[in-house]
């Protein structure tokens, strides 16, 4: 298994004026080629910081990266220069967003913002440019990619749009994309097809994928494994099928557990009760404690240890200690 990311010990922390938010607090994880991984969490949880501080686009000069490694084919990325960074994102590493008209310029034709990337990271004449972005919209699965090319990004739907801008991040065939909710803006029907056509993409490029989502759905569609996050920490992580069949975290059951049966849902419905610890002044003790149905004494003292379940397979909580109590998931947590 090719490792083409490995997030070594990441700490970001922001500036703010009441004191220094801890968002992401030693996050490790790999990526293999050609595989997705989701990372997973509610709301401020650290997963879309994380996949900022990947790509080096924290906020100046609130944000930093105050610890860790970014290995990209071996390459730290926390070494590199502004300059360097920006021509490893959008060839290297791209990203694509919720909101299709975020990533677009509305004063370009989409011809033009495809063949942009094309000219300046692949250093292609204009023709050929061109030629490879009507054949990306054509992969994409734009309809009519001739006129098409000629349009502005208003002239297309949202879910179009979103195709758009899959078919300008994988111009450069870089070796990952970071997905940040991209189907969350779209409706039921766009959302798989945008979906399929990421797989079907991955498939044919061998993409490696970090999909960043609320929606436990998404992440059955289409990721090979699952990082689950909370307070800034992944507090478990395994194949799909170990996060979805037999989940360890208390957290990760909550999350399961409050899986809409009907796809719609935002952010906010999430149904665990109580809110995540203040990330400036972090509680001793596990995050969860304050919010967790079977805390013990233990965890409000001393964070959990990983565990080791599986080769693929680890999760931070004092049950999982031998002399803890033997507890089950809640009924909703299981398949
Ligand atoms: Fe709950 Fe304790 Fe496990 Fe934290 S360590 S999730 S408080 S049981
Ligand atoms: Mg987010």
């Amino acid at each position: 298994m090719e490792k083409i990311l490995e997030v070594k010990d990441l700490e970001i922390s922001f500036q703010s004026y009441k004191g220094e938010i801890q968002a992401v607090r030693g996050v490790s994880f790999e990526l293999a080629k050609g595989e997705t991984l989701a990372i997973v969490g509610e709301s401020g949880s650290g997963k879309s910081v994380t996949s900022k501080g990947i790509m080096r686009l924290l906020p100046h000069p609130f944000g930093r990266i105050k610890n860790g490694k970014l290995l990209l084919s071996g390459e730290d990325l926390t070494e590199r220069s502004d300059k360097q960074m920006r021509d490893i994102r959008g060839a290297e590493i791209s990203m694509i967003f919720q909101d299709p008209m975020t990533s677009l310029n509305p004063t370009m034709t989409v011809g033009s913002q495809l063949m942009e990337g094309l000219m300046q990271h692949r250093k292609l004449g204009k023709s050929e440019a061109a030629e490879i972005a009507l054949e990306l919209l054509r992969q994409v699965g734009v309809p009519n990619p001739q006129v098409r090319m000629k349009q502005y990004p208003h002239q297309f739907s949202g879910g179009m749009r979103q195709r758009v801008v899959i078919a300008i991040a994988l111009a450069c065939n870089p070796k990952v994309l970071i997905a940040d909710e991209p189907t969350t803006a779209l409706d039921v029907t766009i959302q798989a097809q945008i979906l399929d056509l990421l797989k079907e993409l991955q498939r044919e490029k061998g993409t490696s994928i970090i999909l960043i989502t609320h929606d436990l759905g998404v992440v059955a569609n289409i990721a090979h494994r699952v990082a689950v996050m909370y307070a800034g920490q992944i507090v478990e992580t395994g194949t799909a099928d170990e996060i979805f069949v037999d989940p360890k975290h208390p957290y990760t059951w909550g999350l399961l557990a409050s899986m809409p049966k009907i796809h719609e849902l935002t952010e906010s419905l999430l149904s665990i009760p109580g809110t995540p610890p203040d990330l400036i002044r972090m509680p001793a003790g596990c995050a969860f404690a304050a919010r967790c149905p079977y805390v013990m004494e233990v965890c409000r003292a001393l964070s959990p240890r990983t565990k080791v379940i599986t080769e693929t397979h680890q999760a931070a909580c004092w049950l999982l200690d031998e002399r803890a109590p033997r507890i089950q998931p809640p009924q909703g947590a299981r398949p």
